[in-house]
């Protein structure tokens, strides 16, 4: 069979997945993307790969439970053949249990863990540490939740990786060049604006979010979930804490007041963040299909071009899986998209 040539426009996370999933299948790849490796949303700081909760099981959890489970191997292999450290790591999360009705959701959760999850982690209600353990999250009433299938991974640095081990393997990675072969359309909230032009439907949106980062050494630590923040210690001895949830704004990329709510309330629900700096403070848009699903599958419009996008606030987490289906898609015509996460969900 001729080697298939593939040109991915997009160097965020869903487009540099694909492109290492075809390669990997033996596609000749050429990425293109004006603004550089992780320039969107993919460029941020986060990094939180965490679960559905374990009940009212569809086929979107399954999707994002298989690649939550495919993440060790998929940064593992980026790891070996860039040299370069994804930042992947999967130490769990706790999450603070407020009062009696919670708690009877956590335990019957923690049934449907073990029915749904295949053994492969845990949902389990555990005794909050006696004490004044800093790595805890407030509010919780005697009891947490402790999972251990969440993860996390370095966003920023990930895409580096991946950029790395795509070209050590040969593939391009340009800002500009003509298409080649099939196309694929992984251009996150400005793909979602142009599909919407294109075709007259509203297709999605942007989502902006704000993130900050703090100096503090928690490496190896659970990430923590408490009012509704990720509280994410990576490897470099600092804690990310994210994200606001914003449909109208005035710059993409700017920090404001609400980032300041964020990093207020992550030190009310966190004591070990209660005097450690901030160091960084990052703005990025969310890729939101109309679904709120992914948007994978062929492109509505052109022969021969497909699209991956919506990955809204779990692009990270569903990339490993994303890659393969598309891979699979492109390359030998199988589709294992999900319903629901087709392009004509959201059109
Ligand atoms: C504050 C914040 C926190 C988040 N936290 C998490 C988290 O904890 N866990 C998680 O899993 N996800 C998280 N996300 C979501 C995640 O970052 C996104 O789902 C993911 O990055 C989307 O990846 P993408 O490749 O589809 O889009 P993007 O990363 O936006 O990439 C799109 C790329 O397309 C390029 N492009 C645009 N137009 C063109 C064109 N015409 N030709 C070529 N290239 C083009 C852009 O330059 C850009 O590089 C967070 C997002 C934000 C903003």
């Amino acid at each position: 069979m001729a080697t298939a040539d593939i040109t991915v426009y997009g160097a965020g996370v869903f487009g540099l997945s694909v492109a290492w999933a075809c390669q990997s299948r033996g596609a000749r790849v050429r990425v293109i993307d004006p603004h550089g490796v992780a320039a969107g949303a993919s460029g941020g700081i986060v990094g939180a790969l965490a679960p559905h909760v374990p009940e009212n099981w569809n086929a979107k959890k399954a999707f994002q439970l298989d690649s939550l489970l495919m993440a060790g191997d998929f940064w593992r292999e980026i790891a070996e053949i860039s040299g370069l450290d994804p930042g992947y790591a999967r130490h769990g999360r706790l999450q603070p249990i407020e009062d009696g009705p919670a708690l009877e959701r956590a335990l019957a959760r923690a049934e449907g863990a073990r029915a749904l999850w295949r053994g492969a982690a845990e949902w389990r209600v555990v005794p909050a540490p006696a004490g004044n353990d800093p790595w805890q999250p407030a509010g919780a009433g005697g009891h947490l939740i402790h999972d251990t299938l969440s993860a996390r991974v370095h966003p920023r640095r990930a895409c580096t990786a991946l950029a790395t081990a795509l070209t050590a393997r040969g593939a391009e990675i340009l800002p500009d060049g003509a298409a080649t072969g099939l196309v694929l359309w992984a251009t996150g909230a400005a793909g979602l604006a142009r599909l919407s032009d294109e075709t007259g439907r509203a297709a999605g949106s942007a989502i902006k979010g704000q993130a900050a980062l703090f100096q503090l050494d928690r490496a190896g630590a659970p990430q923590l979930y408490a009012d509704g923040l990720h509280v994410v210690p990576h490897a470099d001895g600092t804690v990310a804490v994210g994200s606001t949830s914003e449909r109208t704004f005035a710059s993409p990329d700017g920090t404001d007041a609400l980032l300041d709510d964020v990093i207020a309330r992550a030190r009310h629900a966190v004591a070990a963040l209660r005097d450690a700096p901030v160091i960084a403070r990052w703005a990025g848009l969310r890729p939101r299909a109309r679904s709120r699903a992914p948007m994978l599958g062929a492109h509505p419009l052109r022969q021969g071009h497909f699209i991956a996008n919506g990955g809204f606030k779990i692009g990270f987490g569903m990339a490993p899986k994303v890659a393969e289906v598309m891979a699979r898609l492109m390359l030998d015509g199988v589709d294992d998209i999900p319903e629901g996460f087709e392009v004509r969900a959201s059109l």
